[in-house]
């Protein structure tokens, strides 16, 4: 993804940060839309919560371990619900 040619722009963030377009990262949901590292490391984590949910979600339907795996889901979306709504008022709040 290195690709971005050699720019020197100052660009703004959703959540209100600017910085070096050469600095920036591929926003997750859309790759379109650069962000600053702040985000996308929310994002990453946001993605990382979403692909551990999808596992539980599969051991859960293929009857392994299904006790401790729909305690660790519970606890899971919960997280990832607090990071979402992190992230959500780190792109609208400013
Ligand atoms: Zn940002």
């Amino acid at each position: 993804m290195e690709d971005f040619e050699e720019m020197e722009m100052p660009t703004p963030c959703s959540c209100g940060e600017w910085f070096d377009l050469t600095d920036g990262f591929a926003s997750l949901p859309d790759i379109q839309t650069t962000v600053c590292e702040e985000c996308h490391d929310l994002q990453l984590e946001i993605e990382g919560l979403k692909e551990e949910i999808e596992e539980l979600e599969n051991d859960i339907a293929n009857g392994y371990n299904k006790r401790e795996n729909k305690k660790q889901l519970n606890c899971s979306k919960k997280d990832l619900k607090k990071l979402e709504d992190k992230y959500i008022s780190r792109v609208s709040g400013f």
